[in-house]
């Protein structure tokens, strides 16, 4: 397996590197302190190519392979975990589902803006009952004439109140289970639609995460997605996607608190030496490194997989429970380094720690890829080949 980058990655790498240094470093402790979601950044994210990296050029996008998307959410995450959550439910959940699923009709109406930055998508699947559990899920779909009518709630939706689009999944048959959930596309205009931003968040403070409501809304029958049924397969088929780019953004937050943990080991000083000559912190330093080089070389192997179009769930599971872990491990020892410093927002260490939470709890919670892992092993789960092609991110 090749893991040298192309000259073309290392370009992207800079370009992104670049744009966060200019862009979000300077006032991301603002945005965060705030509780303010820049959604202008999203339309300059749109103008360099980032929010449609691996989708065909044909339909908008950048045409670039899924480590090249590894590579844009890693450095984005180094700036905030915010901007990196936007691409992961844009890119990975919605657009590259569309791509995987859609009709041509449905890639010209919703993929292709979504792709060009000019429209952005969402992903609706967790509702007050159900998390891990998606089969308890409520929101039901009905179908009347020509359209279904949609009743229920969404909660924790990244992009509640920013997205012009939305998959969603509802029952159209409660009494098939998983078989019964189908997925639709869904525009904030339809009327019966609502959203409402959560307050009071640990972190991603610089982000919009939120409710949706549906009150009898009525979306047309050529917004379902797939077939009637396909919902489950769907919503797990956008997973492989959104989880590698969670795994890849959770690089770039090692990154991010090995950066500032350096500089501190060197600036402060205990017992006549800098920090970063005591044994004890340069254990908390190695284990960033470790983690970093392990997340990346989980993180890589499963884009090649993609590229190849082979199956992934099981790599990007791994990838996702085991970069999410050492992100949250590392930004635990970069507030530790930092000392009492650390717990105030004059240095960013608290801020990473406050952001590395909420990926070891979505797209799948740390006890949920652990089981899978588990049942991987132990032969309890096997993929079954796959139904639809993974989404062609060549030209
Ligand atoms: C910031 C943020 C953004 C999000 N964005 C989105 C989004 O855009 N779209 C969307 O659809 N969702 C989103 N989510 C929701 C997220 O995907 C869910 O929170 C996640 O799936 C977990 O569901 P839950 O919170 O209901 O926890 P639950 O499923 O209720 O789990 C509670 C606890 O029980 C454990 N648990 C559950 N089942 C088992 C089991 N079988 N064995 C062992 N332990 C178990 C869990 O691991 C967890 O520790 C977001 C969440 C956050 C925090």
């Amino acid at each position: 397996m090749n893991f040298d980058f192309t000259e073309e990655q290392e370009l992207l790498r800079k370009t992104a590197r670049d744009f966060v240094d200019r862009e979000i470093m300077p006032y991301i402790g603002e945005w965060d302190a705030k509780g303010y979601f820049n959604k202008h950044l999203i339309k300059r994210l749109a103008e360099v190519g980032f929010m449609g990296v691996c989708i065909p050029e044909r339909y908008g996008g950048s045409g670039m392979d899924y480590n090249s998307l590894a590579i844009v959410c890693e450095e984005l995450e180094r700036g905030d975990t915010a901007f990196r959550t936007a691409v992961s439910v844009h890119t990975g959940l919605n657009s590259m589902t569309l791509l995987q699923w859609g009709s041509n009709l449905q890639k010209q109406k919703y993929l292709t803006p979504q792709a060009k930055g000019e429209k952005i998508g969402a992903f609706g699947l967790t509702e007050p009952g159900a998390g891990s559990d998606v089969a308890a899920l409520q929101t039901t779909a009905k179908l009347d004439g020509d359209h279904y009518v949609l009743n229920g709630q969404k909660t924790w939706i990244s992009l509640c109140d920013t997205a012009d689009h939305f998959l969603i999944f509802a029952y159209t048959d409660k009494s098939k289970k998983h078989n019964g959930i189908s997925a639709f596309i869904v525009e904030r205009t339809y009327e019966g639609f609502s959203s409402k931003a959560t307050k009071g968040k640990l972190g991603i403070r610089a982000g919009n995460t939120g409710e949706i409501f549906f009150d009898e809304m009525k979306v047309p029958k050529e917004n379902l997605l797939g077939k009637e049924g396909d919902g489950f397969k769907i919503a797990m088929a956008a997973l492989d996607n959104g989880r590698f780019t969670v795994a890849a953004g959770a690089c770039g937050q090692i990154m991010a608190c090995l950066e500032a943990s350096v500089e501190y080991c060197h600036e402060r000083k205990t017992f006549g030496k800098e920090i970063g000559k005591h044994q004890l912190v340069q254990q908390m330093i190695a284990k960033m490194e470790a983690g970093l080089q392990m997340s990346r070389l989980l993180v890589y192997r499963a884009g090649e997989m993609k590229n190849k179009g082979a199956r992934n769930t099981r790599e990007t599971s791994l990838a996702k429970w085991q970069a999410c872990d050492f992100a949250n491990k590392a930004a635990d020892d970069a507030v530790q380094i930092h000392g009492a410093y650390g717990y105030s927002n004059e240095y960013p260490v608290e801020r990473y720690l406050r952001n590395s939470k909420a990926p070891v709890i979505y797209e799948g919670t740390r006890e949920i890829h652990t089981i899978m892992q588990a049942e991987y092993v132990l032969g309890y789960r096997k993929d079954k080949p796959l139904t639809h092609s993974l989404p062609p991110w060549k030209k």
